[in-house]
């Protein structure tokens, strides 16, 4: 017995239902040229715009226009001191401690600088672990890593891969390389939801585990943050990154997060690539002063920070805050298994989902693998209104975000997935009249 019911009705009064539901009007939702507004399923690769985000930087346009460089401390929200609006929101979104969170430069960028910090190769202990289909950002920043340390970046890769005809990677299988190389592994870099199967991994756990083999751990969160319920600073892990214009709705390129585990907060031993902005907020401005090194993750920022993208990421924060990630994450497991009980029905000779069916195990995305699918289904969806996204050879990701989708927008999603396979409607929904025989 599913809790779910087919129909559009049901998908109507779930709308009826949900607390969250007047969150959708404060988006611009997309609309093809009749006005008729799109199925917008990819909030996972770039989330939507808040309407309040206009404002938010126009009051610093403002701001600049009529105080100059007096902005930067007579704005309405001080320039100088601005990124301090961000911090305690974004570590409520990530669970982190505000010392733990800052938010600046992008996320590959990021990723260097932690790496710089704790990518800390010997001539023993140098290998870089991760999953096999990580971001191809994340793998081409990690070689580069290895190479800049005079490693060779295919041998000094270790890569956590799936189980031959499987795509989920297996905890088991982690502990295995741990077992017979973890003396040679530095560094494990793992995504804390895969991008492609969106997988949600279990951070602590892989975090005890490379700890215990004396690696260090981090995550790159792009897919997790404002999706999943990340409890960084109870994982443990030494560091994470992620970005703030997917899941977090703070437009294209805007910057990034990063996390630096407490106990790291105040340490001067490790090395790390600084500026004036890593330096004492009280004598940062007395330019002869020896480096006076600012404790907590805000120590590794360099410069100050684009005012205009942090005004769009504190207007989508705002929304985050009031909605209450707690309420959204409720929504989004609700959200997600209800897209899973409607792709069930077409047929699971036809469609079958990549994503961990448990929802401890994945945030809003479903990955769905389409027998015999080429990128003509997603050409076919595109043309009926869907913005979903293609992977070749035959994956389409879905990711009906709590924030802006409703129940209906994953009713509609369905039936149009089936309408472009052409299967048929109603009993029999396995029938496929389409579909050759092999
Ligand atoms: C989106 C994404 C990126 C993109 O990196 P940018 O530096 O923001 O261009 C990198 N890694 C992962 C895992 C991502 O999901």
């Amino acid at each position: 017995m599913s809790e779910h019911k087919l129909g559009l009705d049901y998908a109507i009064e779930q709308d009826q239902n949900d607390i969250l539901k007047s969150y959708r009007n404060l988006f611009h939702i997309p609309k093809d040229a009749q006005e008729n507004e799109l199925i917008y399923m990819t909030g996972n690769s770039l989330g939507l715009q808040p309407k309040q985000t206009k404002n938010y930087i126009n009051q610093e346009l403002e701001d600049w226009a009529n105080l100059g460089v007096e902005g930067h401390t007579e704005a309405k929200n001080p320039w100088l001191p601005y990124h301090e609006f961000l911090t305690k929101n974004m570590a409520e979104i990530v669970g982190a401690k505000p010392i733990e969170v800052v938010v600046m430069n992008t996320l590959t960028a990021n990723l260097h600088f932690m790496m710089v910090s704790f990518y800390q190769p010997t001539k023993t202990r140098y290998k870089i672990l991760i999953e096999s289909d990580a971001f191809p950002s994340d793998k081409y920043a990690v070689e580069s890593q290895l190479r800049h340390h005079g490693f060779d970046d295919k041998e000094g890769l270790i890569l956590w891969k799936p189980r031959e005809h499987e795509e989920l990677l297996r905890y088991e299988d982690l502990e295995q390389i741990l077992k017979t190389q973890g003396d040679e592994i530095a560094l494990i870099m793992i995504g804390g939801v895969n991008y492609y199967t969106g997988q949600y991994f279990d951070l602590k756990r892989i975090t005890q585990l490379g700890h215990q083999y004396g690696c260090k751990v981090g995550f790159d969160c792009a897919h997790g943050a404002g999706n999943v319920k990340l409890n960084l600073h109870d994982s443990g892990a030494d560091f994470a990154v992620w970005c703030t214009y997917k899941y977090l709705n703070s437009g294209p390129g805007s910057l990034a997060g990063c996390f630096v585990h407490e106990r790291h907060a105040h340490r001067k031993d490790l090395n790390r690539f600084t500026g004036w902005w890593s330096h004492n907020k009280q004598t940062r401005f007395n330019m002869r002063h020896e480096f006076d090194q600012l404790p907590g993750a805000e120590g590794w920022q360099l410069s100050n920070p684009p005012i205009l993208s942090m005004a769009a990421i504190k207007a989508s924060l705002d929304i985050f805050n009031q909605a209450g990630i707690e309420n959204l994450i409720e929504k989004s497991k609700k959200l997600t298994s209800y897209f899973e009980f409607l792709l069930k029905q077409l047929g699971e000779d036809v469609i079958r989902i990549i994503t961990p069916s448990n929802p401890q195990e994945r945030g809003c995305q479903l990955s769905i693998q389409v027998k015999n699918a080429d990128k003509n289904l997603h050409d076919k969806l595109t043309k009926a209104g869907v913005i979903s996204d293609w992977r070749e050879p035959d994956v389409i990701r879905c990711a009906p975000v709590p924030l802006y989708n409703s129940f209906e927008d994953v009713y509609r999603l369905v039936e149009k997935i089936r309408l472009s396979l052409a299967l048929s409607k109603g009993e029999g929904t396995n029938r496929n009249e389409n579909k050759p025989e092999h």
